[in-house]
């Protein structure tokens, strides 16, 4: 006999029923979402070469730098745990020659993640996201598209407590020069930024932003603005991508200091935030990332995406949307051999026409199982013994009003699918 405990790691977690239901949901609502705005599922590996995510998400971020789960394969191949979904879409578009569908080409994907992250409330290491790119169209109209999408899913699944915050970092024309206008802002207060943006300062600048220490936040009061320096092609997108969304009644803030934590994004930067959830509260976030595909050694494409953390929404929906979790339609409580045969045909008859049969056992008491129909939630419990079987009329009772009365066995199905809903 072994003593060991098995457990699963630390930061990974164990998704049961009922809370199985709510993903279920969200997964439903957004590829019925995502389809009727064209969007096609890819299914890209979980793992794939390192480089491919060093050289999309940036070396010098927290994600490369700390995060990433990388192995040395049996080949002596340094491969990773996607820690994100892009790169491994835009590796497959470049690498499967997407670009040669229709434009634009719009994807969507799901399934884990996996960053080593100190886990904490709501953050997982291995995480799961729903997330959605679209190739080669330019924008702004697409932007504001892809925004109306991410409304309606969360709509849809009852979110309306919701903030759209939207910005524009810029592209490679305008950036630089704000760049180095950040690096004078904050050439005499390195002494007051945490360590980790003394870091950025010399490696992106622009992450100093969005940084949560409180010191930070304080020292970069007053420091430039990405919106104030916009070249005129970033300045008329963000423009027009406002005014779309004005078109379609989403109602937005623009936050200058929302910069998003991965190198390749250009021009619009977008999130979504609940009030209900605190520090972490983006529960979907997404932007524009025009080079990428050149990047990976493509044709020229822009490009825009956004990703929807899972376990995020999930805390949302379970705090602030009632949802009825399915329970059986019947439970076929037996009172002897025969009755316990018969029962086998009928739960069979009803499964064929997709109703949920759960089966009582003829060695326990009645009582007994109409105690497991109620553990069960059952919706109707059928009671059939010797005398129904040859009357061929059996007793019905509604767990939920305990309404009961009788049928014929002949009724059994169409009875049930027209009370299931
Ligand atoms: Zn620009
Ligand atoms: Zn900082």
């Amino acid at each position: 006999m072994s003593s060991v405990q098995y457990k699963a790691l630390k930061g990974m977690q164990d998704i049961l029923p009922p809370d199985i239901y709510i993903w279920q949901k969200v997964e439903a609502v957004a590829r019925e979402v995502f389809s009727s705005y064209g969007f096609q599922e890819i299914r890209p590996p979980v793992v794939e070469s390192t480089n491919v995510f060093t050289r999309s998400i940036g070396e010098n971020t927290d994600i490369v730098e700390k995060e990433m789960y990388t192995f040395k394969d049996k080949g002596d191949r340094s491969i990773s745990l996607r820690p994100e979904g892009t790169a491994s879409v835009v590796r497959c578009y470049v690498e499967k020659n997407l670009h040669t569908m229709p434009s634009p080409q719009k994807f969507y994907y799901a399934g884990p993640m996996f960053r080593y992250e100190r886990p904490q409330s709501g953050r997982f290491r291995q995480f799961y996201q729903i997330g959605v790119e679209a190739f080669g169209d330019p924008g702004p109209r697409i932007d504001a598209e892809v925004i109306s999408m991410l409304r309606l899913c969360l709509e849809r699944l009852g979110l309306r407590e919701i903030t759209f915050n939207v910005n524009s970092i810029g592209c490679p024309e305008c950036r630089p020069a704000y760049r180095e206008r950040l690096i004078e802002f904050f050439a005499g207060g390195l002494d007051r930024l945490c360590p980790d943006c003394n870091r950025r300062y010399h490696t992106n600048p622009l992450r100093i932003l969005d940084c949560k220490v409180e010191r930070c936040r304080e020292m970069r009061k007053g420091a430039p603005r990405v919106t104030d320096h916009l070249c005129n092609g970033c300045r008329i997108h963000l423009d027009s991508l406002l005014s779309y969304l004005e078109l379609m009644g989403i109602s937005y803030t623009v936050n200058p200091d929302m910069v998003r934590g991965l190198d390749y994004y250009t021009r619009t930067t977008f999130e979504v935030t609940s009030e209900n959830l605190g520090a972490q509260n983006a529960v979907a976030a997404g932007g524009r990332y025009d080079g990428l595909v050149k990047e990976f050694g493509g044709p020229e494409t822009p490009a825009i995406g956004f990703a929807i953390g899972m376990e995020r929404i999930i805390e949302l929906l379970k705090n602030s949307v009632a949802y009825d979790f399915p329970t059986p339609d019947v439970f076929i409580a037996v009172i002897g051999a025969l009755a316990a045969r018969e029962s086998m045909v009928i739960a069979d008859r009803l499964r064929g026409k997709g109703l949920w049969a759960e089966l009582g056992c003829s060695e326990n008491s009645l009582k007994s199982q109409m105690r497991k129909a109620d553990r069960l939630s059952s919706k109707y419990v059928f009671i059939l013994g010797d005398d129904e079987l040859n009357s061929g009329r059996l007793k019905w009772k509604k767990l939920s009003d305990s309404s009961q009365g009788e049928i014929s066995m002949f009724e059994i199905t169409d009875f049930l699918l027209q009370r299931s809903s």
